[in-house]
């Protein structure tokens, strides 16, 4: 062959490699991506997760959204999906929900079987969509807005994956997140055996595990999903703001930077402004009364995808039991010194022990740092991948009534788990969010005064479980009350999903660190020594936290003696741990051998018809006499140089409608808009971190007439212009009427990148 013919055969070959996918091939798998947006109810219903009666939303710092991938081999080969969710927890009741709907749709092909729900843990989202009554206590029972919105979004982000799937490569990659999560009960940790805490560098998991979804026809990468366990409680129990915490604020920035960094467009001008034209521009356009409008639903999806092809980034919850993201310690509020070390209470007062974020005292600035952390290991490993995965797509799932699993132990010892019960350090809270007075946490008895009133509600336990549950000293017996309906569960979920070389344990909780590596350690060690040479020390397995149904926490069984919060919120009894453990080790012998398992296990409840809901609906909006919805109150405040620059912030309020009207789903209630030419072009809207809208009633009247404040962080990479705030919203007169869409804009302010 002429050196030119060899020379145009490589480049065909070349060619033909690139068009058929990177490293030319036609794609192991096939991938499909789906996300959908799930932001509940921005006002007046409890928070997930701090358990505060106080803590009831108030506005949306960023929207919360539903991300799904689905994986399967090619021609028709297993398959199943994954969906992380920016919510507390998976709910019992949601995932019987979402598969009822999944079966109505597609037959049988997704099922409990192969279709994984997890939560982030964000303790900022809105509450009321679990079943179980000491999960929704707080929430004054079910709230089917939470609930629907929930539901609904991982039904329609499936159907997105579902849709779109395609051949694709998927890599993986593994790496250490620094400064992102600190043991928040290393005092209990420190009770496992030295040997076994010898084998490890650090008290918490550091390690990121991550996928990458590659497109074979374009090239294009299409996903990312990673697991690393770090409490969602960057945001404190006072924080009223709907929020995805630390990785609802990764995924944002990691699907932003996915967006800007394949983009094309370059919209930074280099010449620099001319001032004074902005300036006197923006003092022509006065603020927009409020007037009618159709239901804009668009408008947050718009800047979002303006770059074009979906891109779906997720940040999963792992072994995230001990774990928080407020990385410089506790502290004592009044004294500023060290909490306790054994207790976490200050002179024994447990709601004076406080930890503390990277930008504490500022909750948002905490939020983005350790949302950074994340994102910035995240985008190594994302752009460094370079192991492809290839190998089966696999999958087991069993239901277990954890009330009363027999477990032999070693030297054929049988102990048995308990039903549910919580102990009192449980009501002592974390460091992360103190609970109630009276209780610290490591706690081994009951105050008497907290006992007797337990004792007259009827909640005492019985002696079977004061026994069974030992050390732990029984506060509520939740497993045992079933007034007006089940207190917690006793049928869980556990899972085993396998992508090649990847294994990955839904667990229906939050394990500690310890827990966490011996499960792992346990399915991996089971996996190779049944798996005829298909399973071995490459085999990586992670924990998928919070998955498919909540039944809180599993610490080890010597971590339990101690009773701090995780050990006196881990249901089961001591040997919960080891339930779990001989359980996923069932799982993974049949796996390994290529067997079924022996039946589905018993159904949990559906309690949808008997849930409680005391939560009132909006009663309907009223505004000031001479006013329309979407009318300034309170216009922009210009500073004295006559314009805005970065770092700044502006605000606007106006007469509004309750957010509960219309959740205005994959839309915005609040946006920054610039002038090109004579248009305004929306250019941050409620998904952007530096845009926050904030709801209330006005209590200075007596109507308690609605108020939406819209205010803007302006950010450093701020294009120089005129800009605007708007607000949309909808309206009701009474309960009754029909639902009116309105919107309102601030007067314009110049913006001066400097
Ligand atoms: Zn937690």
């Amino acid at each position: 062959m002429q050196p030119k013919a060899l020379l145009i055969a490589l480049l065909l070959v070349c060619a033909w490699n690139w068009i058929r996918g990177i490293d030319g091939d036609v794609g192991e798998f096939l991938i499909g991506v789906g996300s959908y947006d799930m932001t509940g109810p921005a006002a007046h219903v409890n928070m997930m997760g701090y358990g505060n009666l106080d803590q009831n939303s108030a506005g949306i710092h960023f929207r919360l959204r539903a991300r799904t991938f689905i994986v399967a081999h090619q021609n028709q080969g297993p398959r199943f999906v994954f969906v992380n969710l920016d919510a507390c927890m998976a709910s019992q009741l949601i995932t019987i929900k979402v598969l009822e709907r999944l079966k109505s749709r597609f037959g049988n092909l997704y099922t409990q079987e192969n279709v994984a729900i997890s939560g982030i843990h964000s303790h900022a989202g809105p509450g009321g969509y679990l079943q179980y009554l000491l999960y929704s206590a707080t929430s004054l029972g079910f709230v089917r807005q939470s609930f629907d919105v929930i539901v609904n979004a991982i039904e329609q982000s499936i159907i997105q994956a579902h849709n779109n799937v395609k051949p694709g490569s998927i890599f993986i990659n593994k790496g250490e997140v620094k400064d992102a999560g600190i043991n928040r009960s290393p005092s209990a940790y420190l009770l496992n055996p030295a040997e076994e805490r010898a084998r490890y560098s650090s008290n918490v998991d550091t390690e990121m595990t991550l996928l990458k979804f590659v497109d074979a026809s374009t090239g294009k990468s299409v996903g990312m999903f990673n697991w690393f366990a770090t409490h969602g409680t960057s945001m404190s129990r006072n924080n009223k703001l709907i929020s995805g915490d630390n990785k609802g604020a990764a995924s944002r920035l990691f699907e932003d930077w996915f967006a800007s960094s394949s983009s094309s467009s370059n919209t930074n001008s280099t010449s620099p402004p001319d001032i004074e034209k902005l300036v006197e521009k923006a003092k022509t356009i006065k603020a927009t009364g409020g007037k009618a409008c159709e239901k804009q639903s668009s408008q947050a999806s718009k800047v979002r995808k303006k770059e074009g092809d979906l891109f779906v980034g997720a940040f999963c919850q792992s072994n995230v039991g001990d774990v928080t993201p407020n990385v410089l310690g506790a502290f004592c509020i009044d004294s500023g010194q060290p909490c306790d070390f054994n207790r976490s209470s200050c002179h024994g007062n447990d709601q004076l022990c406080v930890g503390r974020g990277p930008g504490y005292p500022d909750e948002i600035l905490s939020t983005k740092i350790i949302g950074e952390r994340q994102f910035k290991t995240a985008v190594d490993l994302f752009t460094s991948a370079s192991e492809k995965l290839s190998g089966d797509i696999d999958y087991r799932h069993v239901y277990l009534n954890f009330t009363n699993i027999e477990v032999k132990l070693e030297g054929n010892k049988v102990v048995k788990t308990c039903p549910a019960a919580v102990g009192a350090g449980f009501a002592a809270g974390t460091t992360d969010g103190p609970g109630v007075f009276g209780f610290q946490q490591g706690d081994t008895e009951i105050n008497p005064l907290w006992k007797n009133l337990r004792d007259v509600l009827k909640m005492q336990p019985s002696q079977y479980q004061v026994e069974c549950q030992k050390p732990k000293p029984v506060l509520m017996s939740a497993g045992e009350m079933f007034d007006p309906y089940a207190w917690a569960p006793a049928i869980l979920p556990i899972q085993i999903l396998r992508l090649g070389k990847l294994i990955i344990l839904s667990v229906p909780g939050e394990f500690t660190t310890m827990s966490g590596r011996r499960l792992r350690e346990a399915v991996l060690e089971t996996l190779i020594s049944n798996g005829n040479g298909e399973f071995n020390n490459e085999t990586h397995v992670v924990i998928a936290g919070l998955t498919n149904t909540y039944s809180q926490y599993i610490a080890t069984f010597e971590e339990y003696e101690q009773q701090r919060y995780e050990a006196a919120s881990t249901l089961y009894g001591p040997h919960t741990l080891s339930a779990y453990i001989q359980e996923f080790k069932k799982l993974a012998q049949a796996m390994a051998k290529g067997e079924g398992i022996t039946g589905p296990g018993p159904s949990p409840p559906d309690l949808s018809s008997v849930q409680i809901s005391l939560l009132p609906g909006p009663l309907g909006d009223s505004i000031p006499d001479k006013t329309r919805f979407g009318d300034i109150k309170e216009d922009r405040a210009l500073p004295g140089r006559g314009y805005f620059t970065k770092g700044e912030r502006v605000s606007a309020t106006f007469w509004s409608g309750n957010p509960r009207n219309d959740l205005l789903t994959e839309g915005t209630f609040s946006a920054v808009e610039r002038l090109e030419g004579e248009r305004w072009i929306s250019v941050y809207d409620d998904d952007d971190l530096s845009l926050f809208f904030k709801w209330k009633l006005d209590s200075s009247s007596f109507h308690l007439n609605g108020l939406a404040t819209i205010e803007w962080e302006i950010p450093n990479d701020v294009v120089s212009g005129v800009y605007r705030l708007r607000h949309f919203g909808s309206s009701k007169e009474t309960i009754v009427s029909a639902t009116q869409y309105f919107t309102g804009a601030s007067s314009a302010f110049a913006v001066v990148r400097q």
